[in-house]
């Protein structure tokens, strides 16, 4: 799986052409200078330097009801009636006077007095001049207005009274507003005709966009339009295209990349259906119509001699184990081994529990491969596998071991994929000759966010919950009310037999966040105090892993009544006894991590509660985060608004890995371009070519 940083969008040509930023008249060398140092180092990134904003200008100044609007430019042919020059060595200003129709304005240029243009004003001219309108003065005044002089008679062209729309860029040291529109224009009428455009025709013509040129004449306000709301409704077009371009872009790079690494590949083609549906023929329960579709998809993947590239998605307890056991059933079936590797060796044995129980009737053999073996253990476990006497094994990170050596592997399964690194799954990938892959998150990734961050990844979601399933309830308390919490614990643990999480970010007493809670201090005050007399363990990662093993079996074996825990508790572990969920200083977690965390009870069928013990010192995001995540049981739902909150950067600390940032499209708002752009390169590249 490859991340993507997909770098700034650029324009390409059809044709070749001086793009040069020199060659634009009036940039001489020093400007080129301060526009290359704002990233516009070509004709193609000017014409990409889009305005800031866009202004509502009078053409032909209407008076009055323009006073109004905050920011009042107007646009106007007038003729000069008065100039006032600098005396020479003065700080004064050139002063000009124009009547405009009976209405008199004044333009006014501070330290310009030397200029050249000075020169050409005179009474009885005609300026052109554009610009903001202050009401500060006796008379409306343009401070440094955009003007020309057009001579001593009045233009053939009337400009007709209307209002229409200027645009506002970034100011770059030597270029305001007009003079940057200039350049642009220019560029513009130069390249306009010669730019390329990655977007087919049919696609565009499609999605109801219009093409590049079109978008930036748009944008830059070349081309005319009846009136603003034609032209609001003409931007949202350009933008969206500029937008769609970007993400087309993306899209169809990983749509090459995808295609040339199926064209080469030689993965084993397992067919064996049949054992799957016999495996899911004896499961006690029936399959969700989601589980069905993903694992019809994954059957037609592993059928195929190009390896399988598959992020499963799927909410807590949405069952995706039952999928992926299947998929092993498939490849054993078809003469091939699978890997099934989790990020902890308790939800790695939890697997090979399942797997035993499920897929054993069906003939699959199966090992297990983690840090908790002896030597011996592993050494026979490595010589069963090498030999292929397992067709499944079962394992932690000690599955990427130089020598972990596989007869024939086919598949490889990957459980709460974003644990683990990029190179730790590439480096189990080499383990077989091209083998299928399978990667799970319970972490629901925004649909966006797969899609630019694992583009090159087909994606299944399981959004339906097998049956049954209650939805656990989620109260926000203040840390006040804890003991009366713990008191009603209790009372469900000796009442009911339910079991309990209680959930802390910290192991122990911390100096830099005294205000947080610690496992350590918890647990003893909780096992003295409000559950003495219970079984109360204690769970966290600075225990050896055979403790953290017995811990874990004990709770699941019900001998614990409740566990005292870090988010170590957070992936994966199924205990359906486990009712309640204690978690205070809820507020250092983000939501797709409480949402894991809460994802631990509801297993079962009993009604399941989740406690947020919030603290003091709640600022307002964070209260704005409990109190969504009170609110809904969506694992999407959350990690939308975990994006929304946080951005793709915080999301998953994607940013280490090189996320996805885009210079005009955003994952959040633009979530639905970035799939029909997908949707759409994929169309496109991977055409059967006939
Ligand atoms: P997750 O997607 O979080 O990994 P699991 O695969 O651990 O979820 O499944 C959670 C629990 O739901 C397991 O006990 C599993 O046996 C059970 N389960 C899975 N699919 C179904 C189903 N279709 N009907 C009922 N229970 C199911
Ligand atoms: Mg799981």
């Amino acid at each position: 799986m490859q991340n993507i940083t997909p770098g700034r969008l650029s324009l390409t040509l059809a044709e070749p052409a001086d793009i040069k930023i020199e060659s634009i008249k009036g940039v001489g060398p020093k400007s080129a200078v301060k526009l290359k140092e704002r990233g516009l180092l070509d004709q193609l990134e000017l014409l990409l330097f889009t305005p800031r904003k866009y202004y509502k200008c009078a053409h032909h100044y209407p008076g009055p009801q323009l006073k109004a609007e905050r920011r009042a430019r107007a646009e106007f042919y007038a003729p000069i009636i008065q100039v006032k020059k600098p005396a020479p060595n003065t700080r004064q200003p050139v002063e000009v006077t124009l009547d405009h129709e009976g209405q008199w304005f004044k333009l006014l240029w501070f330290n310009m007095g030397k200029a050249s243009f000075v020169r050409e004003l005179e009474p009885g001219r005609w300026m052109r001049v554009a610009g903001e309108i202050s009401y500060d003065r006796t008379i409306p005044t343009m401070l440094h207005p955009d003007f020309e002089v057009i001579g001593d008679h009045a233009p053939a062209e009337i400009l007709e009274p209307r209002l229409s729309v200027g645009a506002i860029y970034t100011v770059i040291e030597g270029f305001g507003d007009a003079k940057m529109r200039k350049a642009i224009r220019q560029a513009f009428d130069a390249l306009a005709s010669k730019l390329g455009d990655v977007v087919p025709r049919e696609v565009l013509e499609a999605r109801n966009l219009p093409g590049i040129a079109q978008a930036l004449a748009t944008i830059h306000m070349f081309s005319a339009f009846e009136d603003v709301e034609t032209f609001q409704v003409e931007l949202g077009r350009a933008r969206d295209r500029l937008v769609y371009e970007e993400f087309y872009t993306l899209q169809r790079k990983l749509a090459l990349d995808y295609a040339a690494a199926r064209a080469q590949a030689k993965a084993p083609a397992c067919t064996d259906r049949e054992r799957g549906r016999a495996a899911v023929r004896g499961l006690p329960f029936q399959l969700t119509g989601d589980q069905r579709a993903a694992l019809k998809t994954i059957a037609d993947d592993l059928s195929q001699a190009f390896p399988m590239r598959r992020l499963l998605q799927g909410d807590v307890g949405s069952g995706k184990t039952v999928v992926a056991l299947t998929a092993a059933a498939i490849v054993a079936g078809s003469g091939q081994q699978s890997a099934l590797m989790a990020p902890t060796e308790i939800l790695a044995r939890q697997h090979l529990a399942r797997a035993r129980e499920f897929l054993r009737p069906h003939g699959v053999k199966m090992g297990f491969l983690g840090g908790s073996l002896s030597a011996g253990e592993r050494r026979d476990t490595l010589k069963m596998l090498e030999r292929g006497e397992y067709d499944l094994i079962v394992g932690t990170h000690s599955l990427f071991s130089d020598d972990v050596v596989f007869k024939n592997l086919g598949l490889v399964i990957v459980d709460e994929q974003h644990k683990f690194g990029v190179e730790q799954r590439e480096s189990l990938l080499t383990k077989g000759e091209d083998p299928h892959l399978l990667s799970m998150t319970a972490t629901p990734i925004p649909r966006s966010l797969a899609h630019s961050v694992f583009g090159d990844m087909d994606l299944s979601v399981i959004r339906e919950k097998p049956p049954g399933r209650q939805p656990v309830r989620t109260v926000l308390r203040d840390r006040e009310v804890a003991p009366k919490v713990y008191r009603y614990v209790r009372q469900r643990i000796e009442e009911r037999g339910e079991q309990a999480f209680f959930v802390y970010p910290m192991v122990e007493a911390s100096e830099a966040s005294p205000h947080l809670k610690n496992v350590v201090e918890m647990h003893g005050m909780l096992s003295e105090g409000p559950l003495q007399g219970l079984g109360v363990g204690l769970l966290h990662g600075k225990l050896d892993p055979a403790e953290k093993d017995r811990v874990m079996e004990a709770f699941a074996a019900g001998e614990l009544h409740a566990l005292c825990a870090t988010t170590v508790i957070e992936v994966g572990v199924d205990v359906a006894n486990a009712t309640l969920m204690v978690i205070e200083s809820p507020e250092v977690f983000g939501l797709s991590q409480l949402h894991q965390l809460r994802g631990r009870v509801g297993r079962g069928d009993a009604a399941s509660m989740c406690v947020l013990l919030a603290g003091e010192r709640l600022t307002d995001i964070a209260a704005e985060r409990l109190v969504s995540f009170q609110a809904t049981d969506d694992g999407f739902v959350l990690a939308e608004a975990d994006l929304r909150l946080r951005g793709p950067g915080q999301f998953l600390g994607v940013r280490q890995a090189g996320h996805a940032e885009f210079r005009f499209g955003d994952l959040t708002r633009d979530e639905d371009m970035l799939s029909q752009a997908r949707e759409d390169a994929r169309r496109v590249v991977l055409r059967p070519t006939d």
